[in-house]
């Protein structure tokens, strides 16, 4: 199986002496699992040789996340808050967070404590080696349901497959990736995000650090079955052009087939005269046809449907407000609502 090989070459770029790390944290309906996380990140980076700000996005959230973020960038001068206007999903959060990310590297990790905060400073430790990618890789997907397993499996081994960029197999969004990296996504001009797809896009030198997932600390996954149905489709869509072209080959091997079965009823009817039964086969042949033709409208319609929202060029998410860590101001002030959001951002 054609498998992901990071960019082991490290850089020699020098790094600040101290320099700032950004955490960038999604957060949708999180309400149980934000308090203990920033716990966490604190009890971790205090005594830390870098500065670090930790960067909440607000995803939407129905229940008190949006109030303990709040309250929470009230008593922590480190700590800034992008409340969306909506759910736009996870992918839309990581977009945010990177650009409004101010550090020298930026930390993604998920705010329920499945991405341990603890193995911050060994990604910062990689980094001042020189590489510039530093994604956790999972030891083992334990805390994963079989069926999870398997469909995650599968995903990785078809998409590795058919598309010339490589997922490195066990890794998730938690990563600290060099403020080069963060400009070069930024920069990204598409409204598609596949964060872990285009993490690996970027190239640069990477290296992975594992670690066993543990189970969420608190609440419940925020990706049900269908939601990972449709992560994946626009994985693979944005990814690789093969599912489209498939069809031509398709074609003409049942084009081939088509033309040795035409054969054989001449030539039979040629010798043997008419025989009028063929109702089963015609059927089949019917039922076959359609099934395959209704099968590859649908592949292009996947495609089509992202290139109309692409053309479309809608704002990746929108901003409402923006709570924050304006360090000489003081902490947890309103720092920015915003009204003409087309402004704030645009993907790039
Ligand atoms: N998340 C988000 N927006 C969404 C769904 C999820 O910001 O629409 C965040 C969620 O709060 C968490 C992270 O993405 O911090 C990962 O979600 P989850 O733990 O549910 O995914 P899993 O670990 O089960 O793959
Ligand atoms: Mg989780």
């Amino acid at each position: 199986m054609p498998s992901y090989k990071a960019n082991d070459r490290k850089s020699e770029r020098p790094r600040p002496a101290r320099p700032l790390i950004s955490i960038v944290a999604p957060c949708y309906n999180e309400e149980d699992a934000v308090a203990p996380f920033a716990k966490a990140v604190q009890a971790v980076l205090e005594g830390a040789d870098f500065d670090y700000e930790i960067l909440f996005i607000e995803d939407g959230s129905a229940d008190g996340t949006r109030d303990q973020l709040v309250a929470l960038s009230k008593t922590r001068p480190r700590v800034r808050v992008i409340v969306f206007s909506r759910n736009f999903g996870k992918e839309a959060a990581l977009s945010a967070g990177l650009d409004h990310a101010r550090g020298d590297a930026v930390v993604v990790i998920d705010v329920d404590l499945q991405d341990p905060p603890a193995l911050i400073g060994e990604f910062v430790a990689k980094w001042r080696e020189g590489y510039d990618v530093v994604y956790g890789a999972r030891a083992d997907r334990s805390s994963d349901g079989a069926a999870k397993r398997v469909s995650a499996e599968g995903f990785y081994r078809l998409f590795n497959r058919i598309s010339k960029i490589k997922l490195p197999e066990d890794a998730g969004d938690f990563r600290l990736i060099d403020r080069r990296v963060v400009r070069a996504l930024n920069a990204l001009p598409e409204r598609s995000r596949f964060m872990k797809g285009l993490f690996a896009w970027a190239g640069f030198p990477a290296v992975g650090v594992p670690y066993v997932r543990p189970e969420r600390a608190a609440g419940e996954t925020k990706f049900s079955f269908w939601k990972l149905w449709n992560f994946a489709l626009d994985g693979i869509v944005s990814f690789s052009t093969a599912p489209l072209r498939i069809w031509s080959y398709i074609g003409v091997v049942i084009a081939f087939l088509s033309f040795i079965y035409a054969s054989i009823i001449i030539i039979r009817t040629a010798i043997m005269g008419v025989d009028v039964p063929g109702y089963a086969s015609l059927l089949v042949v019917v039922l076959f046809f359609g099934s395959v033709q209704l099968i590859s409208v649908g592949v292009l319609g996947e495609y089509i449907a992202r290139l109309f929202a692409e053309v479309k060029r809608r704002p990746i998410y929108l901003v409402d407000e923006i709570y924050g860590a304006d360090l000489e101001k003081g902490a947890g002030r309103l720092v920015e609502t915003v009204d003409a959001a087309y402004t704030e951002n645009s993907g790039s």
